[in-house]
């Protein structure tokens, strides 16, 4: 899961991202709202943390923008003041969810967990592509009467791959979800995954593979021999 932080106050940003990544989610932490927008029109979050009072535009703004235009990402508001006519507001502009600062780790943790739950995936427990099932709370993948448990960033990356079958998905699209969009070159290795999965798949006997797509990306594929 990837969840975009957009918070002004930079002491409270850094340690909503380390909340989040202490739960083993990937956080993309910006200070404004402009930059908040451009991240969450990229459509690649699981949920938005957002802040009401931000520089350059305001959480109300944001929010209002992303459902103009289709981004249906969950967003849970942040405010300072406890004031029913926020909360309102926040709702009536598309908001699923609102916090009002101070609030504890957990009780944040527990509405990213709910809200991610909610948003249209409320029957999806698992990704399946041909012979394959990816189990979506256990991260197993299993073909016929084998099973196997993925890693958390192999789970990810064939997530991808399974979420948008037939599909060539981009390299860099993988990048940017899997390790965010600051990530280094190293640490990024998308080839190292993309074979531990194929080693997996063929541990399982499946007639799946990930083909490649040169200089563009991968595919899942369907081998019908
Ligand atoms: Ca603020």
């Amino acid at each position: 899961m990837r969840v975009l932080v957009v918070e002004d106050e930079l002491h409270l940003a850094e340690a909503l991202g380390q909340i989040i990544t202490e739960q083993k989610y990937a956080a993309d932490i910006v200070n404004d709202g402009e930059a908040g927008l451009d991240y969450a029109m990229s459509g690649m979050y699981d949920v938005i943390v957002l802040d009401v009072m931000l520089p350059k535009k305001s959480g109300f703004e944001v929010v209002r923008e992303l459902r103009e235009n289709r981004i249906t990402t969950p967003v849970i508001l942040l405010t300072a003041r406890d004031e029913i006519t926020d909360k309102v507001t926040g709702l009536d502009c598309g908001a699923d969810d609102y916090m009002t600062k101070p609030f504890s780790p957990e009780e944040l943790m527990a509405r990213i967990r709910a809200i991610s739950r909610r948003h249209g995936e409320v029957a999806m427990e698992e990704l399946s592509f041909d012979d394959l099932t990816l189990n979506l709370s256990t991260y197993s993948l299993s073909c016929g009467s084998k099973s196997i448990h993925l890693g958390f960033k192999e789970y990810e990356v064939l997530k991808i791959l399974m979420s948008n079958p037939k599909m060539v998905v981009p390299k860099e699209d993988i990048i940017v979800k899997v390790w965010g969009a600051e990530s280094n070159a190293e640490d990024n290795n998308v080839e190292a995954y993309i074979s531990f999965l194929r080693k997996k798949f063929f541990f399982l006997g499946s007639k799946v593979s990930i083909g490649t797509v040169r200089k563009v990306g991968y595919r899942l594929e369907a081998d019908e021999a």
